[in-house]
């Protein structure tokens, strides 16, 4: 049994040391204990900083370590897909640098997925603890927002900290979909996952790279990838803003014809044509956001651009 452990790493030259050693530790526990050997697949996400020294000095020092270089920074959902595609293993892991992801979970997940009855053994935070209370509070709307108006489930407090069966790796690999949504992805695909709760860590060096501008945006690509609702919304505001009108019209020819027609209204007409522009830019603006994502998914670009990369002989042996 061969485990890749993938590691997406944007600036973490202050955490990989850390990591590394952590990792090492459960690395030796577990072929002990099961005698799973292991691959670690670090993928540097268009760094700053050392990362990418810091990488090679790992790949050379070590058999087991490998390491993808992007010509610059494409986002840790395209590290992902990256690390993904180039996992050899026959169970795969995604972990953070950070060390926020607890090694000490991986045993665990491995014997879930020994165990044969799930594909999937994934991290789930049960609490919010340490985090800004407006983030939470944001957080927790968004699930409930998704869940309603997507089919897909998409699980609150999920992360992206979870082990898998080849199979599964194969059905999310095969999805080579430019705007990338991971949470929404996991949960397409399927598969018997069994969650593992786990509390919040801080990260142990470094800081973190999502703002809450970031984090925004990232929840509207959930949206439009996963849901097509938004779409309807607008149709059902046409109509009922048609049934409105309608009833308007009736009340005001039956006002002129009971009270004749003195000259007034003209406040409550500018707040109408206000309310119709506001509207129809809203509907407009929900149809743009779904084009926008049409218009880059046809564009067929590449999720990532390698730059470099340890060099290794087709039977998976490095020449320097
Ligand atoms: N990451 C990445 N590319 C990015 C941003 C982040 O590969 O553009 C990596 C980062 O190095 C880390 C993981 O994704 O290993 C999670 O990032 P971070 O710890 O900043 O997020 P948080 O834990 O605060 O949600
Ligand atoms: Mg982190």
């Amino acid at each position: 049994m061969l485990v890749t452990i993938i590691v997406p790493c944007y600036n973490e030259e202050a955490a990989l040391p850390y990591f590394l050693e952590a990792i090492q530790k459960t690395e030796a526990e577990m072929s002990a204990a099961y005698g799973c050997g292991f691959e670690l697949l670090f993928v540097n996400d268009g760094s700053k900083d050392g990362t990418l020294s810091v990488l090679r000095r790992f790949a050379k020092e070590m058999p087991n370590v490998r390491y993808l270089s992007f010509s610059r920074n494409f986002g840790k959902e395209a590290a992902m897909y990256a690390g993904l595609r180039e996992a050899r293993g026959d169970y795969v892991v995604i972990m953070d640098a950070d060390l926020q992801h607890p090694p000490a979970m991986l045993p665990e997940m491995y014997e879930g997925l020994q165990s044969g009855e799930y594909e999937c053994v994934a991290a789930r935070r049960e609490s919010r603890k340490g985090e800004p209370p407006i983030r939470s509070f944001f957080a927790r709307c968004f699930y409930k927002l998704i869940n309603r108006i997507s089919d897909t489930e998409i699980v609150d407090g999920a992360c992206d900290f979870r082990m898998m069966t080849r199979q599964m790796v194969d059905a999310i690999v095969s999805m080579g979909e430019y705007n990338r949504f991971s949470k929404g992805i996991f949960g397409w695909v399927g598969f018997r996952t069994k969650w593992l709760p786990y509390e919040n860590v801080e990260r142990v060096a470094g800081e973190t790279k999502w703002s809450f501008w970031k984090l925004l945006l990232y929840s509207l690509q959930g949206i439009v990838g996963f849901s097509t609702v938004p779409l309807a919304i607008a149709s059902v505001l046409g109509i009922l803003l048609c049934v409105v009108s309608f009833l308007m019209v009736v009340y005001i020819i039956v006002k002129t014809l009971l009270f004749g027609d003195p000259v007034s209204g003209w406040p409550s007409l500018a707040c109408m044509v206000m309310f119709m522009g506001g509207i129809q830019l809203l509907c407009m603006g929900i149809l743009g956001q779904y084009l926008a994502k049409t218009y880059l998914e046809t564009k067929h670009r590449p999720i990532y651009i390698l730059a470099e990369t340890d060099k290794e002989n087709p039977d998976g042996t490095k020449t320097d």
